[in-house]
């Protein structure tokens, strides 16, 4: 394995439109591995089309990118995204719909008036945000407003009035609910039930003003752009309306059709205003067109309807790929199961047709996504060259999904060349190549290859860190590839062999007040040596090298990011980002809390870039520590003791009983592990008091850090400047003193890990 650097992005996920659905991937991260592979024109194949946002940069970056999408909602956000309508269409389709007579009333004010509420202060007739419902209630409990008139605003509770315009709307309510269903399957349709059940998901109120918005997308006679502007507003709305908006926000990402105990009721027309500025701002143009059109050399999107086995023919005599690139799908129920509803509403039965499984399948589980993953690797292992790299992204990595994932692809004889792994938050980085290897896999190269990876990080992590290391050992030696079994029986020995491989060997230690082994933190025992870990019978490579020095990871970045910042004066986050993702790949990527913990420590930002503060700058230093040795030997010599130097430790003697009853060490940074690594018992460690909160974010997110500090002392500079004005300073109230020096917690939990 050649562990290649983390690439990170340039600007956070995009929350544009349905973002809450779709991989929330970083932005210029596929352009920046695309530069590295460098063949710009060239062929890319995105065999999932599961992220537009990625094949939208990669065409951007000059390459064609070639793109199997059966979803019709992804696929019409694509051409959304490459193609957006001008802003004044997005405008001109909605006052053209708002126009449209009911009755005597403009449509826009008929369905305005339908979220009518009184303002709790000033009684004004508004209109309301949303209301708020209890799963299971036929009226909602509370509204939110903001009064116009007044400027009163939040939650309230519902009146009398509310509740009788909610019970109004569902007196028409089967006819609507009826006509919604008809548009996705016909009447006498097997999966006619399926698509009822997916409709209930909708309160009557925001399915009557979807269906009658829908039914006036096709009478209005529209020219094709506005037509597709006012689709891509009603489809916010189709998402704006449904019951899966869990309130407060804690599940803002669902993968699941379920009702929440409390949820948001929008006001489904002012969704359809507020889609005009989601959409408005999606970029510059590209290219993009359905096979066989062509699309020019300097890059664009071509979207190959069918499936991905039926690419071999275009693929082996036309189109020669270059590189295969992908968001790798992880199940998504809500999501799909919604698309094919929105696809009927929105285009029709036939447009549902090629998706209508969506509707039936309603258990996605992690062995589902590993057959269907399994097969998608398998037609790729037939349609491309050896040698083309895929590179993969996987995000929300949770281990069952890296196991689904990364078992899938070494059964269709993919074997990882890199994994970048960063949080459990960011995407993982995997290049797979295609190529066979096959080989047994027992539990001790497992557990070799998990102490050498902890070994090598030099701390405890999460068990998302070891199921990886665990993962890319079993794929490495080809264990995985033997799948004469079923993928849910495969994924429950894979995952079963990684978890028994961490319980009965007690060379780790679980930091967890849990059982399951997700929970905590995974370390290694103390008295692990690091040097017995191969045994001569194994002929398995090093797939981690340790540390020379054993130093733990937090300590190695720190002293990487003032390297850094000692030889360039001015640096800008990315830069400083890139530099240690280079020097720290694969499963020891820095987390940006922690890169943050350091320069907060270390550094100020000035216009955008950062420096050392001042009094860090390396010859600030030396002479402040010198000035703490002198500190040290003076409270010494009140307390009567001799102060001896060696190396760089200060030892406190006492002549009488001629013995050592002190020893500090001063340091400068917040080097705490390799302070400990070799320190006597009872060790004062001193720290500047700018160092304070990057220790307290290291022993937070280090178990094994804290348990091993509690045995000695930690202080602040300042601490022993105090002392040193005490006027009468006995031994016994130094050792008080000392005590009592709190190291303040870090700020703030984003920055755990
Ligand atoms: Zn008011």
């Amino acid at each position: 394995m050649n562990f290649k650097p983390y690439i990170p992005g340039l600007k956070p996920a995009d929350l544009g439109p349905l973002s809450r659905f779709l991989p929330a991937l970083e932005e210029g991260v596929i352009s920046s591995w695309l530069s590295q592979l460098d063949k710009p024109s060239a062929w890319l194949l995105d065999p999932f089309g599961f992220s537009p946002r990625l094949v939208l940069e990669a065409a951007r970056s000059g390459y064609r990118v070639l793109v199997t999408a059966n979803n019709p909602i992804t696929r019409f956000l694509l051409e959304m995204f490459a193609n957006p309508p001008a802003q004044s269409e997005f405008t001109a389709a909605l006052a053209d719909l708002g126009a449209v007579k009911k009755g005597d009333e403009r449509l826009a004010g008929h369905l305005q008036s339908l979220y009518l509420t009184s303002c709790e202060k000033c009684s004004q007739q508004i209109y309301a945000q949303a209301f708020l419902w209890r799963k299971g209630d036929d009226v909602p409990y509370a509204r939110i407003y903001e009064c116009k008139h007044c400027g009163d605003s939040g939650e309230r509770v519902v009146t009398e009035e509310d509740i009788e315009r909610a019970r109004k709307i569902t007196e028409t309510d089967a006819l609507h609910r009826s006509r919604a269903f008809e548009k996705v399957v016909a009447l006498n349709d097997e999966d006619r039930f399926y698509a009822e059940e997916a409709i209930q998901y909708y309160l009557p109120r925001p399915l009557y003003v979807l269906t009658t918005v829908i039914n006036r997308l096709d009478s209005l006679n529209l020219s094709a752009e506005r037509k597709r502007a006012l689709t891509a507003l009603i489809l916010i709305a189709c998402d704006a309306g449904n019951s899966i908006w869990a309130h407060p926000a804690e599940r803002p990402r669902p993968k699941q059709l379920s009702t929440p105990s409390q949820f948001r009721e929008h006001n489904v027309w002012m969704m359809l205003e507020r889609g005009i500025n989601l959409w408005a701002e999606t970029g510059s143009t590209v290219v993009c067109e359905a096979w066989p059109t062509k699309i020019p050399e300097s890059g664009g999107i071509l979207i190959y309807e069918g499936r991905l086995k039926d690419l071999a023919h275009i693929l082996k005599k036309e189109i020669p790929i270059a590189a295969v690139i992908g968001s790798v799908p992880r199940p998504n129920q809500a999501f799909w199961t919604l698309s094919a509803l929105w696809a009927g509403w929105l285009w029709g039965k036939e447009a549902v047709e090629p998706y209508k499984v969506a509707l039936r399948r309603r258990r996605y589980d992690w062995a589902w996504n590993a057959t269907a993953l399994h097969s998608a690797f398998n037609h790729l292992g037939d349609l491309l060259p050896e040698g083309v790299p895929f590179f993969g992204l996987l995000p929300e990595p949770e281990a069952a999904f890296l196991t689904s994932a990364y078992t899938a692809a070494s059964a269709a004889g993919f074997s990882a060349q890199s994994v970048a792994l960063r949080t459990e938050h960011d995407p993982v980085q995997v290049v797979w190549k295609y190529g066979q290897k096959q080989n047994n896999m027992d539990v001790d190269v497992l557990q070799s290859a998990i102490q050498e990876y902890l070994l090598a990080r030099g701390e405890p992590t999460n068990y998302l860190y070891i199921h990886a290391a665990g993962l890319i050992a079993l794929g490495e030696t080809g264990a995985l590839k033997k799948t004469g079994q079923e993928f849910d029986e495969a994924l429950r020995k894979t995952n079963a062999l990684i978890e028994s491989a961490l319980k009965d060997d007690e060379r780790f230690i679980h930091y967890s007040t849990g059982e399951s082994v997700e929970t905590g933190m995974w370390g290694l025992a103390p008295s692990t040596a690091p040097r017995d870990l191969r045994s001569s019978t194994h002929n398995v490579p090093t797939l981690f090298r340790e540390d020379e020095n054993n130093e733990s990871l937090s300590d190695r970045v720190e002293v990487a990011v003032v390297t850094y910042l000692q030889k360039n004066q001015k640096a800008i986050y990315l830069e400083i980002e890139n530099d240690l993702n280079s020097r720290f790949t694969g499963l020891l990527t820095p987390s940006k809390g922690m890169i943050y913990a350091v320069l907060n420590s270390y550094a100020e930002r000035e216009s955008g870039y950062w420096k050392l503060r001042t009094e860090d700058v390396a010859s600030a230093r030396r002479e402040e520590l010198n000035t703490m040795y002198m500190l040290i030997e003076t409270i010494g010599k009140r307390l009567e003791y001799t102060t001896r130097k060696q190396d760089k430790l200060l030892h406190w003697e006492d002549a009488q009983r001629g013995k050592t009853v002190r020893t500090f060490n001063v340091l400068a940074s917040a080097l705490i592990g390799r302070a400990l690594h070799h320190a006597v018992p009872n060790t004062i460690i001193v720290i500047p008091g700018g160092r304070a909160a990057l220790a307290a974010y290291k022993q937070e997110r280090d178990p094994s850090l804290a348990a091993q500090l509690k045995k000695h002392t930690l202080v602040k500079y300042r601490l022993l400047r105090t002392l040193l004005e005490v006027p009468v300073l006995t031994r016994e109230t130094f050792e008080e003193q000392i005590a009592s020096d709190p190291v303040e917690k870090s700020t703030g939990q984003m920055m755990m890990f």
